[in-house]
């Protein structure tokens, strides 16, 4: 999911030459990230993603890399199915805790209470539209080692996980938005799946 957040102002003062570097370094690294992200129109976008049933060492390198790209990118999440990967897993990073991980996630619990916000993609350059999702879920799965993990999460981070859910069974925003949104979007999306 692409974040909508401002950048962050920074804290102690930059030679305005090298913040300018900054800035398009990190422009740069994100357009080469999103570059490596599948995008609308491909066809694993569409796919329903399999539990995961190892936890090796390819397991633990797919989650690294997948952790690099959504920050490279500046997401909140990514769905392995973003990259091209048909496992059921997704990275995620809501807040200042640091990025998690889930795999094999189930949903234990869905508030019945709903609300309605502006949702991006990082596979969707470009569209912004408005998704109802449930405001409290509570996941269960495991993490990159096997263990198990419950999470319980409200609002943003209940919003970003929903998204990526999504993403494992081939689901994406478009799908969940009403018609009119839909339409603008897609017009949005089409010259670009054309010209891929
Ligand atoms: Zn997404």
């Amino acid at each position: 999911m692409a974040d909508d957040a401002q950048p962050h102002e920074h804290e102690h003062e930059h030679v305005p030459d090298a913040d300018a570097r900054e800035k398009a370094e990190a422009e740069a690294r994100r357009r080469l990230a999103l570059a490596q992200i599948r995008q609308y129109g491909d066809p694993a976008l569409r796919l329903i993603a399999h539990d995961v049933e190892e936890f090796d060492d390819d397991l633990q390198q797919l989650v690294e890399r997948m952790t690099v790209l959504m920050h490279e990118a500046q997401g909140v999440g990514l769905a392995a199915t973003q990259v091209g990967v048909l496992r059921r897993l997704f990275v995620f990073e809501p807040d200042e805790d640091g990025p998690r991980a889930i795999v094999n996630p189930v949903v234990a619990e869905r508030s019945e209470e709903t609300e309605l916000d502006d949702e991006g993609c990082l596979s969707l350059q470009g569209v912004k539209v408005p998704v109802e999702r449930a405001t409290r879920i509570v996941l269960e799965g495991k993490d990159p080692d096997g263990e198990d993990v419950r999470l319980e999460l409200d609002e943003y981070a209940s919003r970003v996980v929903q998204h990526e859910l999504d993403h494992l069974d081939g689901v994406l925003i478009i799908d969940r938005t009403d018609d009119e949104h839909r339409k603008e979007a897609l017009a949005t999306l089409r010259p670009r799946a054309v010209l891929r």
